[in-house]
C-alpha cells in the first residue's frame, strides 16, 4: 500500500445507499475512510423499492440479516395495470410466436429466474430513513468513520491528494485524502464543481409523492402470491404513472409521474394535479380517498442526467451523483450499490499500486456505463412504445431475458438481445403508420438522445 500522507485514505460524501455501502465495502477491507454526511439520520427519500442485485451486496456486506431482522416487506415481483387494457393480445408480429397460455398478463415474480450469487426468490421494499441509516451504522461499525450534519462545500481535485472542504462553527477547514468518492446523489457535488452534469434531452418527468395508510393495496393482487408487489398503474396521460409500493402492512407510498409540461406550477395546484391524475384512475381514486394520507407531499424535479466523466484522476462517482436514469424500474438504490461494488475493487487496485489516475478506474468506470445504459435503452423503448413491453414479458421466449433486466442484472459484457428484438420493433413501428400499434406510440422518441462521451 502507497505511504502518501494524507488524513485518511478514502474521503467519501453522502451517506446513501452508494456512500454507506463504499464506506462498508472500503471498512470490510481494511481502508481508512471517512464519511460526509450533510443531514442527521434518520431523514426520509425517496426511492422505497429495490431490485434483486441489491442482495449481492448485501450478502458481501454481511448486511442480509440486518435486511431480514428489520422485518421490510419482502418484494416477490412486481404487477402493471392501466385503465383499459391495451389492444396487447390482439396483433400478431413476425419474429413473436403465440402467447404462453400459461402467463398471467403484465406481472413478474422473481422466482421464475434464478440470479446466480442471489439465493433468495425476493427482494425488499424499504423506508428510505430506516434503511440508510442502518446501512450507514453497519459502515461504521466495519470500521468506516461517519460524521453526519457535515455539508462538503468543495473539493480540491488538482492531480495531488484531494482536499474535502467544509464549514465547522462557521470555518472553512478541511480533510486530506488519497481519493475522492462523490456520493452526494442528485445533488452532483463533483459534477456541478467541474460542469461536466449533462441534462437529459429526452426525460423531464417530475414525481410528488405522500404516504397512506390503510389503502387497500390488494385489490390489484390476481393471486396471493402478489402481496407486496409493488404494482405501476398506467395513467391514461402521456407518459404518465402511479407507483404503488408496500412500506409496512399498514402503509403504502404512492407517487404519481409525469412529464415536466404536464406538472403544475405552483404548490397548491401540485396537490391537486396529484389528486387529478389519480382521478383519471376511478377505481384508484376510490381506495386512496378511502386512505389517510400521514405524510405531506414530496416532489422531484426533471431528475434525469447524465456526466461526461464519471471517474478521474484521484476521484470517482458513484450512485446518482455519477448518473440518474428514470425510476420506473425501480433501479436506482440497486445502481448505487453496485457502483460501489464495483468501483471498491478498482480502489483498493489503486491504494495497492499507488496508481490514481483515471485508468486505474477504468474497468468500474466501463462496467456501470454498460448497466445503466441497457437500463437506459430499457426504459427508453418501454416509454416510446409500452404495449412492447406487455408483449415480450408474456411472450415466453422473451420473458426471461425482460426479469434478468427487471432482477437487475445488466452488467454482462453483451448487450442483452431482447434489448436489440424491441428496438428494432419500435423502428419498423415509426416507420409504418399503418401498423396498429403505430397509434400507441408515445411522444418520446426512441433514440433522440445520444450522449457525446
Ligand atoms: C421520483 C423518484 C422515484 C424513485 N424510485 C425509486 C425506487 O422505487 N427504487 C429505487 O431503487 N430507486 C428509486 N429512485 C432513485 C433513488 O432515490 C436513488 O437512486 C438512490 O437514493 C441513490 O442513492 P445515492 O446514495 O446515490 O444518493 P442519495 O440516496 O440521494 O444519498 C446522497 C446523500 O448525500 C448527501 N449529500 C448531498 N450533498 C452533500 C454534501 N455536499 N455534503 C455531504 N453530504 C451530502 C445527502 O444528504 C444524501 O444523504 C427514485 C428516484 C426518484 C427521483
Amino acid at each position: 500500500m502507497t505511504n502518501e500522507q494524507t488524513d485518511t485514505d478514502v474521503g467519501i460524501i453522502g451517506g446513501g445507499p452508494a456512500g454507506a455501502s463504499m464506506a462498508a465495502y472500503l471498512a470490510k477491507a481494511g481502508v481508512k475512510c471517512v464519511v460526509f454526511e450533510s443531514e442527521i439520520f434518520p431523514r426520509p427519500h425517496v426511492g422505497e423499492s429495490l431490485v434483486p442485485s441489491s442482495t449481492r451486496v448485501f450478502r458481501d456486506l454481511d448486511f442480509l440479516r440486518v435486511m431480514e431482522d428489520s422485518k421490510f416487506p419482502r418484494k416477490y415481483g412486481a404487477g402493471w395495470t392501466s385503465a383499459a387494457e391495451a389492444p396487447v393480445y390482439d396483433h400478431d408480429w413476425d419474429g413473436l410466436g403465440e402467447l404462453d397460455a400459461h402467463v398471467d398478463g403484465p406481472n413478474l415474480r422473481f422466482e421464475e429466474r434464478d440470479q446466480p450469487g442471489v439465493n433468495q426468490i425476493y427482494t425488499y421494499h424499504v423506508d428510505r430513513g430506516k434503511f440508510d441509516l442502518l446501512l450507514l451504522q453497519h459502515a461504521n461499525q466495519l470500521g468506516a468513520e461517519v460524521y453526519e450534519g457535515v455539508r462538503v462545500s468543495r473539493v480540491d481535485v488538482n492531480g495531488g491528494p484531494p482536499a474535502v472542504k467544509y464549514n465547522i462553527a462557521g470555518r472553512e477547514t478541511g480533510t486530506t485524502c488519497k481519493i475522492v468518492v462523490d456520493a452526494s446523489g442528485r445533488r452532483t457535488l463533483l459534477g456541478n464543481q467541474l460542469k461536466i452534469r449533462v441534462r437529459d434531452k429526452v426525460f423531464d418527468q417530475f414525481a410528488i409523492h405522500t404516504w397512506f395508510e390503510n389503502y387497500d393495496r390488494t385489490t390489484w393482487n390476481r393471486n396471493e402470491s402478489q402481496k407486496d408487489f409493488i404494482f405501476i398503474h398506467f395513467l391514461p396521460i402521456s407518459n404518465s404513472w402511479i407507483w404503488q409500493i408496500p412500506i409496512t402492512d399498514r402503509i403504502t407510498s404512492i407517487g404519481v409521474v409525469t412529464q415536466r409540461k404536464n406538472f403544475a406550477k405552483t404548490r397548491e395546484s401540485r396537490e391537486e394535479f396529484f389528486w387529478e391524475s389519480v382521478g383519471s384512475r376511478p377505481d384508484l381514486l376510490e381506495k386512496l380517498r378511502a386512505a389517510d394520507q400521514i405524510r405531506p407531499f414530496r416532489e422531484e424535479g426533471d431528475y434525469s442526467y447524465a456526466m461526461q466523466q464519471i471517474v478521474g484522476d484521484r476521484w470517482l462517482m458513484v450512485g446518482d451523483a455519477g448518473r440518474f436514469v428514470d425510476p420506473i424500474f425501480s433501479t436506482g438504490v440497486s445502481i448505487a450499490l453496485n457502483s460501489s461494488r464495483f468501483a471498491h475493487r478498482d480502489i483498493l487496485g489503486a491504494l495497492e499500486t499507488g496508481n490514481f489516475t483515471r485508468a486505474a478506474y477504468h474497468t468500474y468506470e466501463s462496467t456501470i456505463r454498460r448497466g445503466t445504459k441497457n437500463w437506459y435503452d430499457f426504459i427508453q423503448v418501454y416509454y416510446r412504445l409500452n404495449v412492447l413491453f406487455t408483449y415480450f414479458v408474456t411472450d415466453k421466449r422473451y420473458r426471461l431475458d425482460v426479469l434478468k433486466l427487471l432482477q437487475g442484472d445488466v452488467y454482462d459484457a453483451d448487450e442483452p438481445e431482447v434489448l436489440a428484438k424491441m428496438r428494432s420493433m419500435v423502428s419498423v413501428v415509426e416507420e409504418s403508420p399503418a401498423h396498429p400499434w403505430h397509434k400507441l406510440l408515445n411522444d418520446l422518441t426512441h433514440d433522440a438522445f445520444r450522449p457525446t462521451f
